[in-house]
């Protein structure tokens, strides 16, 4: 947030703060077991809800609020804006009945089912550019014929998913598994080649990115070596597809390089709404 309210751009965003997700809408992706026992073990004050997911006794409402706020970003689109949205904790590894991974709700399928809830939008296409593989937003969306699901990642690496033999029901997921020590060169071949037009391909009216930063060469947690150039590149290719995106965070653990990656890709979509 400091990075953007002092970029040169700064004068141009409009800041809003989310409303909160309701338990009925995280029942169109989540089951109500999850969802309840999320709530309980935050109420009787926290614990771990995997062993990289420790929650306290405010994170349920924070997490509905976070999934909120991507559901704020449908709208944002609907009237003509593109969003980015701020939030955490993240969303892609959470599966319909478990959390995993730092992320409690799918954050970005939950905003796909949103979208299509809306008489205007017929086709929607996630792409997630973190560096692990979505499992979570995958499992969920891979049955729906109206959402695709792009994902390129490093491999092996956590959570072990995502190997390219995995295509959704309808041919609707692209899996690009990548090995450690991939940068700038590799990833820009890869999407101009692949992730692009199998996106235009499926005739988007809502493009959604899971946005984590942890593919930056100088993060902590993985080895893809992307500068936060590369990102504006993805960020600009697809507004050539939609002149609107909604991108929102997953991870990135290097705060200076999440803070780079931030403002370019806003720039991206503050110069394509001039
Ligand atoms: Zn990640």
């Amino acid at each position: 947030m400091s990075a953007l309210e002092s970029c040169e751009f700064s004068h141009k965003l409009n800041w809003l703060f989310p409303r909160i997700a309701t338990e009925t809408e995280l029942e169109w992706i989540h089951t109500k077991e999850h969802i309840d026992n999320v709530k309980q073990v935050c109420k009787t004050g926290g614990g771990y809800l995997d062993p990289d997911t420790p929650v306290c006794s405010e994170s349920y409402n924070i997490a509905l609020k976070s999934a909120g706020a991507w559901l704020d970003g449908v709208n944002e689109i609907l009237v003509g804006n593109s969003a980015l949205i701020l939030s955490r904790p993240p969303g892609h590894h959470a599966e319909a009945d478990r959390s995993m991974g730092f992320c409690l709700f799918s954050n970005a399928a939950l905003a796909a089912i949103y979208a299509l809830k809306q008489n205007v939008i017929n086709k929607v296409v996630i792409f997630d550019w973190d560096v692990h593989h979505g499992n979570g937003t995958q499992h969920i969306v891979q049955s729906n014929p109206d959402i695709a699901y792009i994902s390129i990642h490093q491999f092996p690496f956590y959570p072990g998913t995502g190997s390219q033999i995995e295509k959704g029901d309808f041919n609707n997921v692209l899996n690009i598994p990548v090995p450690s020590g991939f940068g700038s060169k590799e990833y820009k071949q890869i999407f101009d080649e692949q992730i692009f037009p199998f996106s235009q391909n499926f005739s988007p009216d809502i493009l959604i990115i899971s946005a984590g930063f942890d593919a930056h060469r100088n993060d902590p947690l993985a080895g893809i070596n992307l500068e936060a150039e590369d990102f504006a590149y993805m960020t600009k290719r697809y507004l050539e597809i939609q002149p609107n995106l909604l991108l929102g965070l997953e991870g990135g653990y290097n705060l200076g390089a999440l803070e780079e990656c931030v403002v370019e890709v806003c720039e991206q979509m503050v110069q394509a709404n001039v």
